[in-house]
This record gives C-alpha cells, sequence and structure tokens, in this order.
C-alpha cells in the first residue's frame, strides 16, 4: 500500500483505496493509503515545526531542492506520463507533455527563488530608509482536482515551497498515483522533514480537515464551485489567504473572415482534447451566420473521425471519461441539450472497445441559443455547442453573457476585431487564433467571475500569493 508522507516519513494508514484505470476498468492501477483527521494533525504539525528553519534557511537549498524535482519530472515523463494516462485517461501524448510541463514548472520556481527581489526607497522622513521584503506566508493547503494530476499540483506545489512556505498537500482522491510518484521525488530532494506533505483521501474528511485548522495560513484550491465556496466560507472565518481557481465556460468566437482550416483546429484542440475534462476547454462555439454551415459540416467531419480509445493506445486522439460519476453527468447533459431544442449533430454515444472503458464519443450539439443549460452551465466531458450569431458585436455580447471568465477564444484575420476582442473579452485569459484550452508555464493564469478567487497562479506572479510584503523602516545616525 503507498503511504502517506508526513513530517519526512512514510506512513501507513488505515485505510486505503484502489485507483482503477478509465481506459480498462479491470485494471487496478494500485493501492493507495486514506489518511484520516489525525494524520492531517500530524501533517500540519510537522510543516508548522519546519517553517521557520525552511523560511530562513537559505534560497540555495530551496532552489536546489526544485531544480532536482523538476530534473527527474522530465527524465522520467516517460513513465510518470505513462502512469499518469492510466489512472487520468487522457492520451498517452498528453500525460507524457503534462509530466514534462510539471518539470518545466520546477525548474522555474528553481530560478524564480532567486530572483525573490523587494524595493528600497527613502522615507518622506529626513534619514529614514524604507526596505519592502517578501516573506512566506506560513503553511499552505493545496487541495487539487483530477484533471492535471501533477500539472497543477506542480503549479501550486512549486512557488509554495520556492518563496519559503511549508505544505500540506491533498490530491483529488482519483488520481493518488501521479501525486504519490511526484510527493516520492520531492521526498529525495533534500528538504527538510515537514517542508513538505502529502495527505490521499476524500474531500470530506482531508480537505476538510486542512480547510479548518488554524494553523494552516493559506489554501490554493483548484476544483468545482461549490466546494470552492464552501471552502472560501470556512477560510473565510479564520481569515485564511485564499486563492480558488474553479469553473470555466469558455466561448470560441468564429468570425466569418476566419481561416476554416485554424478555427477547425482550434474547436477540435480546445473542446476536445483531454477529453473535454479541462476547465480552459472551448465548450460554446460562436460562429457568425456566414461561416456557420461550413464551421458545422467541417467540424462534424473532423469529430466523427477522431479516435477514441484506450489511452495507452498510440492512435488514440480523445481517451476515455474519467469515472462512471462523470459519464453519467454528461449523458445527463446530452439528454438536456436534446430537450432545450439543441440539435445533436454527432457523437454523444458510448463506445465499445477491447477493454472495458467509459469510452464517449465527442459530441456537437448545433443550433443552440445563448439561455440553454448546455451553453451555460459547465459540462467538463467532450461535449460542446454551437450557436450562430449576426455580426461582430453580438458574438461578444454572447461571449461575455457567463457566470464564468476563464478563458475565451476568436478565430478571425482581422487585426480590428481581434485586438477589440481582446481588451473587451470577460475573462481572464484570451486567445486570438489558438485554442483557448493549453496555455504556458511561465505567465499568470486565472480568471474573472465565478471562475477565480485570489491572486493569479503561475509566472511571476506567483509570488502575489505564497508570498506577504513585510514594509521596515530604519532611521540612520551620523555622528
Ligand atoms: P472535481 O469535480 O474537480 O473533483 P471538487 O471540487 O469536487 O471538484 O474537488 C476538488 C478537490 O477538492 C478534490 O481534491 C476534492 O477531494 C476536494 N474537496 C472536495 N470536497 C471538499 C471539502 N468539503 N473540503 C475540502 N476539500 C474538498
Amino acid at each position: 500500500m503507498k503511504c502517506n508522507f508526513i513530517d519526512g516519513q512514510w506512513r501507513e494508514s488505515t485505510a486505503s483505496r484502489s485507483n482503477i484505470n478509465p481506459s480498462d476498468l479491470d485494471e487496478i492501477v494500485g493501492e493507495y493509503a486514506q489518511a484520516d483527521a489525525d494524520d492531517v494533525r500530524a501533517a500540519i504539525a510537522a510543516a508548522l515545526a519546519a517553517r521557520a528553519g525552511w523560511a530562513h534557511g537559505g534560497i540555495q537549498a530551496r532552489s536546489n531542492a526544485l531544480d532536482f524535482v523538476g530534473s527527474e519530472l522530465l527524465a522520467r515523463q516517460i513513465e510518470l506520463g505513462t502512469l499518469l494516462s492510466r489512472e487520468e485517461g487522457k492520451t498517452l501524448a498528453e500525460g507524457i507533455a503534462e509530466v514534462a510541463r510539471a518539470g518545466q514548472i520546477f525548474k522555474f520556481f528553481a530560478g524564480e527563488v532567486l530572483r525573490t527581489a523587494g524595493d528600497k526607497l527613502p522615507s518622506v522622513r529626513p534619514f529614514v530608509e524604507v526596505e519592502v521584503t517578501r516573506e512566506p506566508i506560513g503553511v499552505v493547503g493545496i487541495i487539487t482536482p483530477w484533471n492535471f494530476p501533477i500539472a497543477i499540483p506542480a503549479w501550486k506545489i512549486a512557488p509554495a515551497l520556492a518563496y519559503g512556505n511549508c505544505v500540506v498537500f491533498k490530491p483529488a482522491d482519483l488520481v493518488p498515483a501521479s501525486a504519490w510518484a511526484l510527493a516520492e521525488i520531492i521526498s529525495r530532494s533534500g528538504i527538510p522533514p515537514g517542508v513538505f506533505n502529502l495527505v490521499m483521501g476524500r474531500g470530506s474528511v482531508v480537505g476538510h480537515a486542512i480547510v479548518s485548522s488554524p494553523d494552516v495560513h493559506a489554501i490554493s484550491f483548484t476544483g468545482s464551485v461549490e466546494t470552492g465556496h464552501a471552502l472560501l466560507q470556512r477560510g473565510a472565518q479564520q481569515l485564511k489567504r485564499m486563492q480558488l481557481e474553479m469553473g470555466g465556460k469558455n466561448p470560441l468566437v468564429v468570425l466569418d473572415d476566419a481561416d476554416l482550416d485554424v478555427a477547425i483546429d482550434c474547436a477540435v484542440q480546445g473542446a476536445y482534447f483531454s477529453t473535454g475534462q479541462r476547465c480552459t476547454a472551448s465548450s460554446r462555439f460562436i460562429v457568425q451566420k456566414g461561416i456557420y454551415p461550413r464551421f458545422v459540416a467541417r467540424l462534424t467531419e473532423a469529430l466523427e473521425h477522431l479516435r477514441v480509445g484506450h489511452a495507452l493506445d498510440p492512435r488514440t486522439q480523445i481517451g476515455p471519461v474519467v469515472d462512471e460519476s462523470q459519464l453519467r453527468d454528461d449523458e445527463g447533459y446530452l439528454a438536456i441539450g436534446k430537450s432545450e431544442g439543441a440539435k445533436l449533430a454527432c457523437g454523444g454515444q458510448r463506445a465499445v472497445r477491447d477493454t472495458r472503458g467509459h469510452f464517449l464519443s465527442p459530441a456537437l450539439f448545433v443550433d443552440a441559443t445563448p439561455k440553454m443549460r448546455i451553453a451555460r452551465e459547465e459540462i467538463f466531458g467532450p461535449i460542446a455547442c454551437a450557436m450562430a450569431v449576426d455580426n461582430y458585436e453580438e458574438a461578444l455580447a454572447v461571449a461575455n453573457d457567463s457566470p464564468f471568465g476563464l478563458s475565451s477564444g476568436i478565430c478571425t484575420t482581422s487585426l480590428k476585431y481581434a485586438t477589440h476582442f481582446k481588451r473587451h473579452v470577460r475573462s481572464g485569459m484570451t486567445m486570438v487564433n489558438v485554442p483557448t484550452a493549453g496555455v504556458d508555464y511561465h505567465v499568470p493564469f486565472g480568471g474573472t467571475k465565478a471562475s477565480s478567487y485570489g491572486p493569479r497562479e503561475q509566472g511571476t506572479y506567483a509570488v502575489d500569493f505564497f508570498t506577504t510584503v513585510k514594509t521596515a523602516y530604519t532611521k540612520a545616525y551620523f555622528d
């Protein structure tokens, strides 16, 4: 049984859980420990005790540890990408790319450690100087979802450690293998006991215990809107610093002047790759009426040729849905879309393959309207809807008519419309002629409206969440 990692030791827990391959329900990827509230308390106590040593232990040690983790992830990307694809179901190419990305993130923050700058400026009072420095927050609770089992943990853990914080990490229950592999590498990186702790298990037990503890000073969470709201309320009672990344309902606008090949590529990649299980996935195609019939015809044809299957089959382009519960949710939305009057142009069928898996063919609804539930609610599966609009102004209005604002995109050859869209679309990230999903690791990630709460993740902007600022005044006396 794969143990939890607490205070520098691998500790067995009383319970465990089987990790099932969604491409092959007869394959168990492994047995992983389930922590209880006592394990969480021990992890938090260890993190608290390690806090001062790590914060003041020198930036070279932190940089070395992060660099070690980044190098090993990059060196083992095929092995760990295979493990990731087995437990989550994204294709092998996607799994390997995700591990490589996690490695790059650790490398990036290994450098950022050495670049943590402050300010020094004169006071308005004579002979007084002011210094502004960055300090760690303390103990950070990190709670992550199943859809990026190693990249999301990496983009929270790496900056947390880089800026001198101690970590209690709880991965999603469905994907302990990638989290465990990452923790195992971190355990050998030279960090002192207690600086990094892994507690696997249920959100309602392990996650709840982390968020409820007064000794956890900040929470970085990615997951559903409902859980994010609940966490925020609990964290606010203790004045915790909170960073929440939640849902999306990302629009892809296609104007009449778009290059159709580019638009189809953006639509297929953005909406359906990773089985549509990305918070940045395009799920609303808002298409100008002149190009709409050709867009729908070409996209339908492209979707019918996508190969759905076992994540490790090199021919597979779309892996399985992550589990039975998500598959039922997806099918629920297929029924809702039909009952609302949208037309299912293709897909939405369970696919039978050599292994028992949660295979669903990529689905496209056409003739949707902005008020339909399939155009407003996050589905988190290989399902998107297309709707026709008269002109650019209407497209922008429909794009912005959403409670979410994570990512957005436009396909156009017009500099005027591209520039206007970048300025006026209400989303944290926006893309011109590139898919809404698939972002760089060295620049900020995050959204507006109901999608995000708190400072941005990733890139140099991560420092804002993972540090607090101290302003020091010094008066110099000269004889
Ligand atoms: P998803 O559907 O992406 O799994 P969730 O919001 O359900 O979204 O889960 C995201 C993360 O939050 C997971 O690690 C999950 O275990 C955790 N979680 C779920 N419920 C709670 C809770 N009540 N308190 C703390 N963490 C939770």
